[in-house]
């Protein structure tokens, strides 16, 4: 047996029956990373050392029976743009390159709780901006289906860290696809709950009406468990909802028999690769076998989601991104003979061309000659955007699209051409600007072995919906069993 093949709730049946210890799990990641990352790159901090010590007093406290929980001793590794006591958040950033924060976000109070064991804080897109990771400042994460491609992003190295095992399971962020296409690219699950669900306390700003935490994993039922995990109410988050609280797991019945499924043509149009939509539209078929009832229509406002997607979030990140001035916790440029210098010179220095690109379109459609034009008129849209989806959920009550228009692509191929990464989101904004519960989960590889990824998307807190029709997707179809990655060998 391999451990660092296992799923979650695979270790958790290992430690149940005394077959594996905490230390052994911890062990065997801690050599795994070892091993892959000079090759894979996911990580910006590891703590291998510190994990190794929690696990040795986890396994001590679980012996003498002073610790129970189904959770204790489980590794996992952490997006840096969610803060950490005591440890680095660079957001993959030169601004934050030595920031450490004072405090621990929600998600993270929630997972030590449960005595899970970070391993260390994963790479990303400088603020989250990005779709393949590239625009790290640090370092380029690799693809683990083909090390020459990009492993999606902007959670890029949560994805490619659980999809190479270096990690069971990770936490990721979403403000337009973040955790669902990284997820598609390197065939595993992603799942970015509705707005409101999972406390946003502690994770660094992006476009706050957007940002989302959410789990990326192995498996659906693993996602499950994160989400029971991470999804609570907050009250230092105020736009945190105060919903009764759910197993998630429960809901995997690994049945869709009568289940309605809305296919909105426009998200099969001109512009999705052929081998994506044919394997698509094989899903869809075998959904049909397993007895769920699925039509075709037309969500019209898709074709605006981009424009509307991309002009609220740069807006919002441009004032989020204010507070990183050079006088605090942040980069300070050297030399400057004034205030003014110091802040132009700290944040020209600090921040990668990428941010520099949203800051500026962001703070033009919220200037006062162009407001009404750009940002009032986006918000319209966005309000017609919620409306037609909530007109499809009273006939449907899931929504299947493609995660990404096409497979993972070659590293460099985009990076230099923002409107065409921009491009890659087509299929994703729409679900945040609604604020809704998308999941993407794999549904077969192209004819390169590339994975494909399914997006199922839900209607506001009805996240067990779209997780029970992935598990009985997953169940019947058994990406897993079929397919791994060449490198994983
Ligand atoms: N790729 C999108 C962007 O660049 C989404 C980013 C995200 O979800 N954090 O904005």
């Amino acid at each position: 047996m391999n451990i660092t093949d296992l799923t979650v709730h695979e270790l958790q049946e290992k430690l149940k029956n005394k077959e594996l210890t905490v230390t052994e799990i911890t062990n065997a990641y801690c050599d795994r990373i070892k091993e892959k990352e000079p090759e894979v790159a996911a990580f910006i901090t590891t703590y291998l050392d510190e994990a190794k010590e929690k696990a040795k007093k986890v396994e001590e406290k679980i012996q003498k029976k002073e610790m129970t929980g189904e959770f204790a001793g489980i590794p996992i590794g952490i997006k840096d743009n969610i803060c950490m006591k005591g440890t680095k958040t660079t957001c993959a950033s030169k601004m934050l390159e030595n920031f450490i924060s004072p405090y621990d976000a929600t998600v993270i109070e929630n997972l030590k709780e449960k005595n899970i064991i970070s391993l260390g804080k994963l790479n990303m897109d400088e603020f989250a901006m990005g779709g393949s990771t590239e625009y790290s400042y640090f370092k380029k994460t690799k693809n683990p289906w083909n090390l020459n491609k990009v492993p999606g992003g902007s959670s890029g190295g949560s994805a490619a860290a659980v999809a190479s095992n270096m990690v069971p399971w990770a936490l990721g962020t979403d403000t337009g696809g973040s955790i669902r296409q990284p997820a598609s690219f390197c065939g595993v699950v992603g799942l970015k709950p509705t707005y409101g669900l999972v406390s946003r306390y502690g994770l660094v700003a992006f476009a706050s009406s957007l940002d989302q935490i959410g789990p990326i994993t192995k498996d659906v039922q693993d996602a499950a468990m994160l989400l029971n995990i991470i999804a609570d109410h907050d009250e230092k988050d105020t736009t945190s909802e105060d919903i009764e609280k759910k197993d998630y797991t429960k809901c995997l019945k690994n049945d869709v028999k009568g289940l309605k499924i809305g296919v909105p043509k426009e998200f099969y149009a001109e512009g999705i690769n052929k081998e994506v939509k044919d394997t698509l539209y094989k899903s869809i078929e075998r959904y049909k076998e397993l007895g769920a009832e699925v039509e075709e229509f037309s969500l019209d406002v898709a074709k605006y989601s981009l424009a509307t997607y991309y002009i609220i979030a740069c807006a919002e990140a441009s004032s989020n991104l204010g507070r990183f001035d050079g006088i605090r916790y942040t980069y300070r440029t050297k030399e400057y003979k004034n205030l003014k210098e110091l802040y132009k010179k700290s944040r020209s220095e600090g921040f990668g061309s990428e941010v520099k690109r949203r800051i500026i379109l962001g703070t033009y459609v919220l200037s006062s000659g162009y407001y009404d034009a750009y940002y009032k008129k986006a918000q319209q849209v966005r309000t017609l955007v919620m409306n037609e989806f909530n007109k499809a959920f009273e006939k449907y009550d899931v929504i299947l699209t493609p995660t990404s228009p096409t497979v993972s692509f070659d590293i460099g191929s985009k990076s230099n051409n923002p409107l065409e990464m921009y491009l890659a989101d087509i299929c994703t904004v729409s679900v945040n600007i609604a604020g809704l519960p998308g999941i993407s989960i794999p549904c077969g590889v192209d004819s390169k072995g590339m994975p494909i990824g399914m997006q199922l998307i839900g209607n506001r807190f009805k996240e067990e919906t779209i997780l029970n029709a992935a598990y009985t997707f997953e169940q019947d179809f058994k990406f897993r069993e079929k397919y791994q990655p060449k490198f994983i060998k």
